[in-house]
């Protein structure tokens, strides 16, 4: 299963980088998630590089990374990634964090510009939980 989501997201032009996994103590990622990655990819044709779905250490929670509703992507490597996500879809506000937060409309999922640090330049995208 969590094979033919990579080969699903690699053969849809997504780039994977090493270390990330979609499968962790026997929970996997779900489905939706891969859906909406491979969904913005097209819509996008933009580069999307995926730096973490169960991997990593993240903020906990019942809709969270270790849940598997969560995915980052790098955003300083895809400018264009950026200019799509915050064009097509709804600002909603600020997170806690400062992220900037966009609604897709048509998956209700959340994706969240996390602000520059060392740790985070990536959107963090979750499904609807
Ligand atoms: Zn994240």
């Amino acid at each position: 299963m969590i094979k033919l989501r990579n080969k699903n997201l690699r053969n849809a032009g997504v780039e994977l980088q090493s270390g990330l996994s979609f499968e962790k103590n026997g929970v996997s990622v779900q489905a939706r998630v891969i859906d909406e990655i491979i969904a913005v990819k097209k819509a996008c044709n933009c580069r999307i590089s995926v730096s973490a779905g169960l991997n990593g250490n993240h903020a906990v929670g019942p809709c969270s990374h270790a849940t598997g509703y969560k995915a980052d992507m790098n955003w300083s490597a895809s400018p264009d990634l950026t200019k799509f996500v915050a064009s097509n879809f709804k600002y909603i506000g600020l997170r806690g964090d400062g992220a900037r937060r966009y609604q897709n409309d048509k998956s209700a999922a959340i994706w969240n510009l996390e602000p520059t640090s060392s740790t985070a330049n990536h959107w963090d995208m979750e499904i609807k939980c």
